[in-house]
């Protein structure tokens, strides 16, 4: 999701590489699950997040969007996102002890939280938003052990393949108005409801669908 806020409002200022320390650790959150609730659609989900999900929970994205997940438009394209319900808003993965049940192949704006992403140049660095954890006695941690994920440097080409990638629809859709339902339809989809082969490896198959989906994308007029 495209925030247009200064990075000063919502940080303490500064960009952060993999190797930096950060002050982002909750220590295990400690009985706290307040980013768990109350989140709306924010918790919007990638291309990797759903194969991840599907690949561990052995379901369809169909089942998933049954109860689990749900489709919104996010700066105007159509994105899932974790679902949350009941009068409390609980993410529906959110078990009864509060604890995240799927915390091994948690989505990937889980995993970051509460740091963000600064995009900048075909690329992006980490900031820390220092409003959003509740826990006051953070202490610091390298971004790449906090983060917890596997292939980091193959993830981060993803990650600013994705987002450009969206940002290009956006430019396209804002060219061609007409046909917006069209390339939201088809990038959908392409990326989240073709199947993808759950034995191979997730950001081969990412980018051969990628690679066909730019060129489709900027032939529509
Ligand atoms: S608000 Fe902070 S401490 Fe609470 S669950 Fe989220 S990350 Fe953990
Ligand atoms: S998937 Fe897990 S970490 Fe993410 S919001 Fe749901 S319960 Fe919290």
């Amino acid at each position: 999701m495209i925030r247009n806020i200064s990075l000063e409002e919502i940080s303490d200022g500064k960009l952060y590489e993999l190797n930096d320390l950060v002050k982002a650790d909750c220590n295990g959150c400690e009985g706290c699950f307040s980013c768990c609730q109350g989140m709306g659609n924010s918790i919007v989900l990638d291309p990797l997040d759903i194969y991840k999900l599907i690949k561990n929970l052995n379901k369809s994205m169909e089942e998933l969007l049954k109860d689990r997940i749900e489709l919104n438009v996010v700066d105007g394209i159509i994105l899932p996102n974790l679902k949350m319900s009941g009068s409390e808003e609980r993410c529906s993965f959110l078990n009864q002890e509060g604890r995240c049940s799927i915390h091994k192949f948690r989505p990937g704006i889980c995993r970051l939280f509460p740091l963000g992403r600064y995009y900048e140049n075909e690329s992006f660095k980490y900031f820390l938003q220092v409003h959003e954890c509740k826990k006051s006695n953070k202490t610091k941690v390298k971004v790449r052990k906090w983060i917890d994920t596997s292939d980091i440097k193959e993830n981060e080409q993803f990650i600013i393949a994705w987002h450009y990638f969206l940002i290009s629809i956006q430019d396209k859709i804002k060219q061609v108005p007409d046909r917006a339902k069209d390339i939201n339809m088809y990038a959908l989809g392409t990326f989240f409801l073709k199947p993808y082969n759950y034995n191979l490896d997730f950001y081969t198959q990412f980018h051969e669908r990628l690679n066909e989906a730019k060129s489709i994308i900027a032939s529509v007029v």
